[in-house]
């Protein structure tokens, strides 16, 4: 999952960006609405975080120019305000969601992970692909019922595999999903992981579940 944030504090971009990255979300940041404005059109992010106070472009006019423009790109607002008329003027604008400063990082974290389940339309915390389970909340992996030990970026992966299971994932739509925009598309960083994650998923089982299609990129099936 990518995720954009659109913040003019440092402090609190940095503080967003670390937590975020821990949890295994790849993330692009912006300092003003402009910058943000030009980052949410040219890349397909899963969320945004998006600050309401911002130079250049506030965070209204700014989700109200993405959803006139047909982005429907999930988005959480932040805000200084805590007024009820605030919250409906963001809300208006076309956000999903809003979240007053200060507010404590598993609460925002806890408003992105409902927020990207409406998008796809799953309620549920479990991803599962034949006897491959993934805890959306724990982030506990599972083969066969057996644990399965995944390091951030190979539970990221895995991830965005998981969800599109049953569908050819390109390695430019996992560089978009999975990667932040440092990544640089000429390394075969894609193929290392997906290797990793063989190693732990399919090299002691007999079904395989990820599948290279030459040409293309991977499948995650039975
Ligand atoms: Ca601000």
């Amino acid at each position: 999952m990518r995720i954009l944030v659109i913040e003019d504090e440092v402090k609190i971009a940095q503080f967003i960006k670390r937590g975020l990255k821990e949890e295994g979300y790849a993330i692009d940041t912006a300092q003003d609405g402009q910058e943000g404005y030009s980052l949410a059109g040219s890349n397909e992010y899963d969320a945004i975080i998006l600050d309401l106070m911002l130079p250049k472009m506030d965070g209204l006019t700014l989700c109200k120019t993405l959803r006139k423009e047909g982005n429907q790109t999930p988005i959480i607002m932040l805000t200084a305000k805590d007024t009820v008329k605030d919250k409906v003027k963001g809300l208006d604008s076309g956000a999903d969601d809003y979240l007053a400063k200060p507010f404590a990082f598993e609460e925002l974290l806890a408003r992105l992970r409902v927020m990207l389940r409406k998008k796809d339309g799953r309620l549920q915390t479990q991803l599962k692909v034949d006897d491959l389970t993934m805890d959306l909340l724990t982030h506990q992996v599972t083969r066969g019922g057996r644990e399965i030990e995944l390091t951030v970026k190979e539970y990221a992966l895995l991830e965005y595999l998981m969800r599109n299971a049953g569908n050819i994932v390109t390695r430019t739509m996992i560089s978009e999903h999975v990667w932040d925009i440092n990544f640089d598309t000429f390394t075969n960083v894609i193929d290392v992981y997906i290797n990793y994650l063989r190693n732990k998923i399919d090299s002691d089982y007999s079904d395989k579940l990820i599948h290279t299609v030459r040409g293309k990129g991977y499948l995650l099936k039975k």
